[in-house]
């Protein structure tokens, strides 16, 4: 993947972040960088979460999501195409890593 100049930038400051805070990757999500971009996020998506109206229904959303984790590709952290408003159950559905039980739908896919 190619990252714009400013991408390039903000994945080496993520990334120097992280390895220099105790809170690790979390510490980006304390930056005041975050959370202006958070807040503008949830304006653009009208505070709605966006796989919820996707099928129609209307969420109140409560996170915003990086599509590409943050782990991943920190370039793409502040990247206003990579985030996405979803609400708590949504949220657990994009990260079944997160998850307790383990998800039928990836077992079925498996047998
Ligand atoms: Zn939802
Ligand atoms: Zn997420």
């Amino acid at each position: 993947m190619r990252f714009t100049d400013d991408q390039q930038k903000t994945g080496q400051w993520i990334r120097t972040l992280s390895a220099q805070s105790y809170r690790g990757w979390k510490a980006f999500y304390h930056t005041k960088e975050w959370r202006a971009k958070r807040k503008e996020i949830l304006d653009r998506d009208h505070s709605q979460c966006q796989r919820c109206r996707a099928r129609g229904r209307y969420t109140m959303a409560v996170t915003v999501h990086h599509i590409k984790h943050l782990k991943d590709a920190p370039e793409l952290a502040l990247s206003d195409s990579n985030l996405q408003s979803l609400c708590e159950a949504c949220h657990n559905e994009v990260h079944p890593e997160k998850q307790y039980t383990p998800n039928s739908f990836r077992n079925e896919e498996k047998w």
